[in-house]
């Protein structure tokens, strides 16, 4: 192995490396020594440089064995970049154009080399400056119907299903890391929690003392652990989307693992929710922001109406899952049967999805990881009021959930609290 062992490759070393690799080489152009070497990573866990030479660019990225946000304090297994290689890889199958091209990986190195998004900007960071994303809603959609449906039982054989299981099993780590600082850490004392003091004081001690949440949140983190229904991205959040106006792809799934399928349609909803909470922080003039907010609002509810329409339809197009086993829905009473099975599954997927967009946005106010949609809301005061908003929702459609029959009671509930 011409790599060796694993190192940090900073600039000059992975500058050697990509020259020594002929096909990226030749894609970057001649004369390595002008190739520029950007260190961009804004994310909590890993390194990313954007590489670019006079011929093209290309985005390489590497895992450490720590946790960037924290330091060598908490290490983290480098094998997360062998199973974000591997969900790449699955979903650039399923979900053609919606990820970004895969050129290089080195799995002793945690090191993997992929098309350079660009102009794309991260998703979060538009919603914060308020801009609109026509292609989101179509996007994301066939992106989560594609890699939920066909990861699950109802398009796979039950061996195919435990293969992909076992493939990504070993990714725990990273799943330990959502069971902690989602479905645990900001509803106890935790050194890492923080909110915005002291306005949130309060209520992040009503967080501590609430039974009712803690059974609701106990149920969403055991789901989360026992429930391989598909093989998920695991961190869908805006800030794992990247944009222009006319394109969307998903990057980032170095949580992937096979899990519940609403905790990636939660996220999506969840994200949307903050970034509609926060948007009044960001104005410069009262009501400025109204025609975006209204545009979030609608993007909520077409991310769930659309994505159950689409998953439905690769359902009834082809089941050939073992799942469901057609022998036993033959005949008219049988299909009539089936389809109200269908809509009943996708109730429950509903309900799955405003539990874990709940648990998102909580640990989001009170944890550990912090999003820009509030944090560059420079007044503390004025976050905390939609911080607030966002969380008397969330607890709602965590503890309430099934007074929620369908998204416009999302949507609904949160134009109210604005
Ligand atoms: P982490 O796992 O540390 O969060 P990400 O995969 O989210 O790392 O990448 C961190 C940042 O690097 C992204 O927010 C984005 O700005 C940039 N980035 C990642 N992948 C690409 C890419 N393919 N093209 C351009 N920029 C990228
Ligand atoms: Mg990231
Ligand atoms: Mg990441
Ligand atoms: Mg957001």
């Amino acid at each position: 192995d011409r790599a060796g062992d694993y190192r940090i490759l900073h600039e000059a070393a992975l500058r050697d490396y990509l020259a020594g690799v002929p096909d990226l080489a030749a894609l970057l152009g001649a004369e390595p020594v002008s190739w520029s070497v950007t260190e961009v990573g804004d994310g909590n866990l890993n390194l990313v440089f954007i590489v670019k030479g006079d011929r093209g660019g290309v985005a390489v990225k590497q895992a450490l064995p720590y946790v960037r946000l924290v330091g060598e304090s908490w290490p983290l297994p480098l094998s997360r970049a062998h199973y974000e290689f591997l969900a790449l890889s699955r979903q650039g199958e399923l979900a053609p154009g919606l990820v970004p091209a895969l050129l290089h990986h080195n799995e002793r190195l945690a090191l993997t080399v992929m098309e350079l998004l660009e102009p794309h900007i991260i998703m979060r960071k538009g919603l914060v400056a308020g801009t609109h994303y026509p292609r989101f809603v179509d996007d994301i959609t066939t992106f989560m119907a594609q890699t939920l449906f066909f990861t699950s039982d109802l398009a796979l054989s039950a061996a195919e299903k435990k293969e992909g299981i076992a493939a990504f099993a070993g990714n725990h780590a990273l799943c330990k890391i959502t069971e902690d600082l989602i479905f645990t850490d900001p509803y106890r004392i935790a050194e890492q929690n923080r909110w915005t003091a002291p306005y949130l004081d309060g209520l992040a001690g009503a967080l501590r003392d609430d039974m009712e949440l803690h059974v609701a949140i106990s149920r969403l983190k055991l789901k989360f652990m026992a429930s391989p229904e598909a093989l998920l991205h695991g961190d869908l959040h805006t800030g794992s989307i990247m944009v222009t106006e006319r394109e969307m792809r998903v990057i980032d799934p170095e949580f992937a693992f096979y899990g519940p399928m609403g905790f990636d349609t939660g996220a999506v909803i969840a994200n949307l929710l903050m970034a509609y909470f926060a948007s009044a922080g960001h104005e410069r003039s009262p009501g400025e922001r109204r025609a975006f907010e209204a545009w979030v609002l609608e993007t909520v509810e077409k991310v769930w109406t659309e994505f159950a329409r689409k998953f439905l339809d690769l359902w009834r197009a082809g089941a050939v899952g073992d799942a469901y086993p057609a022998l036993l829905f033959a005949g008219e009473k049988g299909a009539t049967r089936l389809e109200a099975e269908r809509q009943a599954y996708m109730q429950r997927l509903f309900a799955d999805t405003i539990g874990f967009a709940a648990a998102k946005t909580i640990r989001r106010i009170f944890g550990l990881a912090h999003n820009i949609d509030f944090e560059l809301i420079e007044d503390p005061k004025k976050r905390a009021i939609g911080e607030a908003r966002a969380v008397r929702l969330a607890r709602a459609m965590m503890v309430d959930t099934g007074a929620f029959a369908g998204i416009a009671d999302v949507s609904g509930a949160a134009r109210k609290l604005r």
